[in-house]
């Protein structure tokens, strides 16, 4: 039997069988989550799908309202789901720089209400004697949301929002390590929802992947690894969906030698090891100009050193473990071989006895492309800095990677600084930051970091068709 239930068409609906679900802080389990049958999924897409028409055929007004509501909710029920996002994902309460669990149920909020305000308003073309021309922009149908780990409720929420904002249905397949947060929105999300707009099935691959086969679904967003994405793309082809796909990163930071370190490191540090370091555009590989590379490693080094690393629901933490076992094996393996490679751990580095499936936040110097610590993502509290010493071939190194999600370049001279950033291959470039995503910027990647964008109107318009209107006056 399940602590939680699936919701669909409205109605709490028992799960064909159950899982648990891991406080990764303490190796526990922290509750029962449903698991959904192929039947159930069924049973989820057909309620969307009935419920589609009529709620593509509200008014603007009622969608808007409806989007603000859910950031009402999110924030009146912020207590809950901040304990619930650090016990399934292991972020603390409050965090370093303040990005924890509560950051996160408050961010979602916000996401909801710049949802709010987003317009598709008709385009006209062209208006003359002989023809009057029109772009509308019309909801895609039933649209399946499959959502990551590591910031399981705010990711759902850039799903979910611009979808039924722009008058979609939703079933949305929450990651079956965090699945809580989200069962947690849907089922409150359904005191502002008719029955039916917003859908929850939970499970593994299987599901996902029956989603991206299935023929009433008409658009997978997916946010992911790049192997899943591939996969789901594959999947995809059997009935024309179409897709977003926010994969895997492995960004650069490129820091020039004009960089005020004292300044910088607090940042730089923050954007790396944001979420220990489970973020997908956290700055992953640190590019230092020879000149400074000792002073600004010895910074992040004494930062390191003074966060605090621990269960998230304890006061005072500033970083949790890594959120599952399959991830920590990733990071330790990934820090063998770096050592086995005569790289230097300047802190961190060694492994955790438990429980918990905790790793030290680790500097790592000594270290060049071509090592797997570099060339791969981690995904997890390490942060290697490649020592450089000319800037055109530093460039060459952060865009010879398979990844294009981030990059970034840190200077007093933001003017050359932009410049070399708009050199990077990537969907974002920081100048003087990194990591820092706005609900009015769209955000996607570029390379094996995925296709199409989230946030703002650009990130709206993916939820949508074109329908143009030709009227002819003649
Ligand atoms: P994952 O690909 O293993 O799983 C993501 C989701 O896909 C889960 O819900 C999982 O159950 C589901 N899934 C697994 N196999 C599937 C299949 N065959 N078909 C359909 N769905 C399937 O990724 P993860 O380990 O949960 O997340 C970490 C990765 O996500 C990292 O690479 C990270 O960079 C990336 N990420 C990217 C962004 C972005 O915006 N670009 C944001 C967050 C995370």
């Amino acid at each position: 039997m399940s602590d939680y239930s699936l919701i669909i068409n409205g109605e709490k609906v028992a799960g064909a069988g159950s899982f648990d679900v891991i406080n990764p802080a303490t190796e526990t389990v922290l509750a029962k989550a449903p698991d959904t049958s192929v039947e159930q999924l069924d049973q989820a897409v057909a309620a969307a799908k009935a419920a589609f028409p009529a709620w593509a055929a509200t008014d603007n007004e009622t969608r808007k309202q409806a989007c603000l509501q859910l950031a009402d909710l999110l924030e009146a029920n912020i207590d809950d789901l901040a304990q619930l996002i650090t016990q399934e994902q292991g972020r603390p309460l409050q965090a370093f720089g303040g990005q924890g669990a509560y950051f996160e149920v408050g961010g979602a909020a916000v996401w909801c209400r710049s949802n709010a305000e987003l317009e598709l308003p008709v385009e006209v073309l062209q208006d003359d004697d002989e023809v009057r021309a029109e772009v509308h922009r019309k909801p895609l149908g039933v649209v399946g949301s499959i959502t990551p780990w590591n910031w399981p409720l705010l990711i759902a929420i850039w799903h979910v929002i611009p979808a039924i904002r722009a008058g979609n249905t939703v079933v949305i397949k929450p990651s079956s390590y965090t699945p809580l947060s989200t069962i947690k929105f849907v089922e409150l999300a359904q005191s502002v929802l008719p029955a039916g707009v917003l859908n929850v099935v939970t499970g593994e691959g299987e599901i996902g992947s029956a989603m991206s086969t299935h023929p009433d679904i008409s658009k997978i967003v997916f946010t992911g690894s790049s192997a899943t994405g591939r996969k789901i793309m594959q999947s995809a082809s059997v009935n024309l969906k179409r897709l977003t796909l926010e994969l895997g990163g492995n960004d650069a930071g490129i820091i020039l030698p004009d960089v005020d370190v004292k300044t910088m490191a607090p940042r730089i540090f923050a954007s790396a090891f944001t979420n220990s370091g489970q973020t997908c555009a956290a700055l992953k590989r640190l590019y230092v100009h020879e000149s400074i590379h000792d002073e600004l490693a010895s910074e992040l080094v004494a930062i390191a050193k003074s966060a605090k690393l621990g269960n998230g629901l304890e006061e005072g933490m500033d970083y949790g473990p890594v959120n599952n076992r399959d991830q920590l094996d990733k990071v330790i393996s990934l820090a063998e071989d770096a050592k086995a490679q005569g790289a230097e751990f300047l802190v961190g580095g060694e492994n955790h006895e438990g429980p918990g499936y905790f790793y030290p936040l680790t500097v790592v110097t000594n270290v060049k492309d071509g090592m797997r610590l570099v060339d791969e993502e981690p995904f997890g509290p390490i942060l290697p800095i490649v020592k450089y010493s000319d800037i055109e071939e530093v460039i060459k190194l952060a865009n010879d990677n398979e990844n294009g999600l981030g990059g970034s370049v840190w200077s007093s001279d933001i003017e050359k600084a932009t410049e070399l950033a708009m050199r990077l291959e990537s969907g974002t470039a920081w100048i003087n930051n990194h990591a820092a995503i706005q609900p009015n910027v769209p955000f996607g990647g570029v390379k094996q970091s995925g296709f199409g964008v989230e946030f703002s109107t650009h990130g709206l318009e993916e939820y949508t068709s074109i329908q143009s209107v030709i009227i002819n006056k003649g």
